[in-house]
């Protein structure tokens, strides 16, 4: 097909919610990706923080090419070996007990959501308010779309479920004033995403920690995007060392097949019973298997140290940017390969820069340049993508 075919008949037929870049994308290798013309472009956004063993990984192409010849599905009235094999990792892997599994971050945080609804009003029928960050990003289905800090999600939807509670990011303050008996949860994403790369000051999550044991209210974090070793650990929350009641997962979990899953202490997870909670694909044991491979990678290849290690170069490289372009670059924020440079302009247009120079980045809140590589990601490869960024930022100079 031509490029501009394509372009149409997404036009034409796909429902109108993506300004999607002028790219068809066919195929990858490790932290490169082809268009349809073969050019070749050094992948930093990795379908946002999903693959985090970056295209084409032996290991999981092999996983999922043997699990679909065995058993793709089967619902969840029955067992399955890699279903019940992830679950087992996950919960050494994160301290957690007990595990459910969904297909997307957005239903991996309803989920969670209704565990902590169902263990409030089993205190107290007050015992609904959901407290949540301004600037985070928690999902797009209704309940979700609340929970996230940020009107621009939520207009036109409303009216919207009710018992949502928003305070700013990193205030303590701010949280202690509005956590209460009433409260049963508070929401945060330890290193904050889409909203552009936040990460918590001091003692915050630990503070966040206190307040809920004050209050008995669940503790969630959203690891979506910070979990699966992005940070430098396992869970962005073990960086901290801070230990949740309720951890959702998703985007890398799978390294690009969907899945998603909410985790929770054993105390937590006795809210629900049998009927409480379901999902028809949900654990199904061709995404169970690709987790397994994702998280067998890993570890086995030392990607959380990775993780920190290639990150801190990034950090740093881009630090020398910012100094490079004081004018242009306001800040450097991140943890491990979850990085954001907030600009003083607009990010779009260096984003198409770039792609048109051969990187794939994006930009988030605006006038944030992110970058969340492969986890394998290297040096060299982070050379390659800041020498583009400079060269863009360059015409500005
Ligand atoms: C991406 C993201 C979600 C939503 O995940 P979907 O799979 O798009 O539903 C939720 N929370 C965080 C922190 C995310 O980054």
């Amino acid at each position: 097909m031509q490029k501009q075919q394509v372009v149409e008949l997404d036009k034409k037929y796909f429902m109108p919610v993506f300004s999607r870049y002028q790219l068809v994308l066919s195929h990858g290798e490790g932290s490169y990706v082809y268009d349809t013309d073969g050019k070749k472009y050094i992948d930093f956004l990795a379908g946002i923080a999903v693959n985090v063993l970056g295209h084409g990984h032996p290991g999981l192409v092999k996983a999922v090419c043997e699990q679909a010849g065995k058993l793709i599905h089967c619902s969840n009235l029955y067992y399955t070996e890699p279903q019940v094999q992830l679950i087992k990792k996950l919960a050494e892997l994160s301290g957690m007990d007990k595990v459910f599994i969904a297909n997307s971050g957005a239903e991996a945080n309803e989920g969670a959501i209704k565990l902590a609804r169902k263990y409030g009003k089993m205190q107290s029928p007050d015992k609904f308010e959901i407290v949540t960050a301004e600037q985070s990003f928690h999902g797009r289905t209704l309940a979700t779309l609340t929970a996230t800090g940020q009107p621009k999600y939520q207009e036109g939807y409303e009216p919207l479920p009710g018992g949502f509670r928003y305070v700013p990011f990193n205030d303590k303050a701010a949280l202690k004033a509005v956590v209460s008996a009433k409260t049963c949860a508070v929401m945060i994403e330890p290193v904050q995403g889409e909203g552009g790369i936040h990460v918590p000051i001091d003692d915050y999550l630990q503070y966040a920690r206190e307040l809920c044991d004050q209050y008995g209210a669940m503790l969630i974090f959203d690891e979506i995007q910070s979990g699966m070793g992005r940070t430098g650990s396992f869970l962005a929350c073990q960086g901290y060392g801070v230990k949740p009641d309720i951890i959702t997962l998703a985007k890398g979990l799978a390294g690009g097949v969907p899945i998603g899953a909410f985790l929770a202490t054993e105390k937590a997870a006795a809210a629900f019973a049998p009927g409480d909670h379901g999902s028809t694909f949900g654990g199904n044991p061709l995404a169970c298997a690709a987790a397994l491979a994702v998280l067998d990678a890993i570890e086995q290849e030392g990607l959380m140290e990775n993780a920190a290690a290639v990150g801190g170069y990034l950090i740093g490289k881009m630090q020398a940017m910012q100094q490079k372009y004081p004018a242009l670059i306001k800040e450097v924020r991140g943890k491990g390969l979850m990085v954001g440079a907030e600009l003083t302009r607009p990010g779009r247009e260096v984003v198409d820069l770039c792609m048109e120079q051969g990187a794939i980045i994006n930009c988030t809140a605006g006038n944030v340049l992110r970058f969340v590589p492969p986890l394998n990601a290297t040096r060299d490869q982070v050379d390659e993508v800041v020498a583009i960024v400079d060269a863009v930022l360059g015409k500005w100079q």
